[in-house]
């Protein structure tokens, strides 16, 4: 099939809006019924998404607080990380992972990744650890989860704390274990954007500690352990009930928009073949992608490429054009270019394709021949 006898189609890279017409009623009746109780803070909704979660991870607690960043942010506070503390994570992720650690007083530092994952490497972690190091903070990126036993047991050996940053991997697995399940804190983002998106802000820490989940309790609502009762000074990082309401009904559609993510990659993996600049996402044994996002690697022409997509209506997208250590705002880390080679090949030859629940089969065609034709030419 040729690109050039079709007519241009709109791809976008996640749509949301068809995803909404699904549920449309059940959404609209469980917004309704929050209405009509007007209670609209940490009420019943909050604490059944918190059991669902929990138990949708395979652990004792989750605590629901105001945002995927919050959740990072509030598992380093309730381990007592701050200021003079050193956290160690990937350069190559989105930049709430090294602003939480920031926010804290505490420093972030990079580990450079592993090219066939886009993940952290473990074998680089041992190197960046001082007698300042309290936790390493992985995240699983695009969907893929990182290398959790080696991970651990560097953590072990160190006695660090381990928090995964889970924004992208709800769902993922690893030797059966569940994103999230595998260290002291497993931290959800429900950004619209992700896998299980609210309509707002939202965000979750599952863990199996009890005295952390109680500690993270407390500090979402001021430090107070009962009404206008504080011990500790705290944040208001709670989660409403109208998000909660919403992410309850889409919970239940997760497991089956993730299977549509994974045939959607699978047919990428089996048409991009033989494509000779492309590398296909790896995925290790043992591990189940949730493909938050579907990303090649394109060597050399990967923003031709991407133009190219662009121009024909399908919305490419880089994920992530500048790497934490090269970004202006962690300057005072004192990173330069050419510390985290890995990092910043793979900046420049990430390419995200459109891999949502509701791609047509005819968008995925589409996608498929108008990268064809590029190499074609
Ligand atoms: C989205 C995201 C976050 C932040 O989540 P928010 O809910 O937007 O605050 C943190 N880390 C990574 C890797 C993310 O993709």
């Amino acid at each position: 099939m040729s690109a050039k006898n079709q007519t241009k189609m709109q791809v976008p890279l996640l749509n949301l809006r068809a995803q909404y017409k699904s549920m449309k009623n059940e959404i609209g009746s469980a917004i309704q019924k929050i209405l009509d109780n007007q209670s609209f803070i940490l009420g019943p909704e909050v604490q059944a998404l918190e059991n669902e979660v929990a138990r949708y991870c395979g652990t004792r607690y989750a605590v629901g607080v105001a945002s995927g960043t919050d959740a990072l942010f509030l598992s380093l506070k309730a381990m007592s990380i701050g200021d003079g503390d050193e956290v160690i994570t990937t350069p190559f992720t989105f930049i709430a992972t090294g602003g939480a650690i920031h926010n804290t007083g505490a420093r972030p530092v990079f580990a450079d990744i592993d090219p066939r994952t886009f993940n952290i490497d473990p074998s680089k972690i041992k190197e960046r650890i001082t007698k300042k190091t309290k936790a390493l903070m992985p995240v699983h990126l695009y969907g893929l989860m990182a290398d959790m036993d080696a991970i651990n047991a560097v953590a072990k050996e160190a006695d660090l704390k381990v928090i995964e940053d889970n924004a992208q991997g709800i769902g993922a697995t690893y030797k059966g274990k569940v994103a999230g399940s595998m260290s002291d804190a497993g931290c959800i983002s429900f950004f619209p954007g992700k896998n299980l998106g609210s309509y707002g802000d939202a965000g979750m820490v599952v863990t199996d500690d009890e005295k952390l989940a109680k500690r993270i309790k407390v500090i979402r609502v001021h430090g107070s352990t009962s009404k206008y009762i504080h011990e500790t000074i705290g944040y208001n990082s709670r989660l409403d009930n109208l998000q909660a309401a919403i992410l309850l009904v889409k919970l239940k559609y997760l497991d089956g928009w993730t299977r549509k993510r994974q045939e959607n990659a699978a047919y990428y993996n089996a048409n991009l073949k033989g494509l000779p600049l492309i590398t296909t996402p790896h995925v290790p044994e043992h591990r189940a992608h949730v493909y938050h996002q579907y990303t090649i690697r394109v060597a050399r022409v990967r923003n031709g490429l991407m133009d190219h997509l662009n121009e024909h209506g399908i919305e490419a997208r880089i994920y992530y054009p500048i790497p934490l250590h090269l970004q202006e705002c962690f300057k005072q880390l004192g990173y330069k270019k050419g510390d985290f080679p890995e990092a910043e090949r793979a900046m420049d030859e990430a390419l995200s394709l459109p891999v949502d629940s509701e791609l047509s089969s005819e968008q995925k065609e589409y996608i498929v021949a108008t990268i064809r034709e590029f190499f074609s030419k």
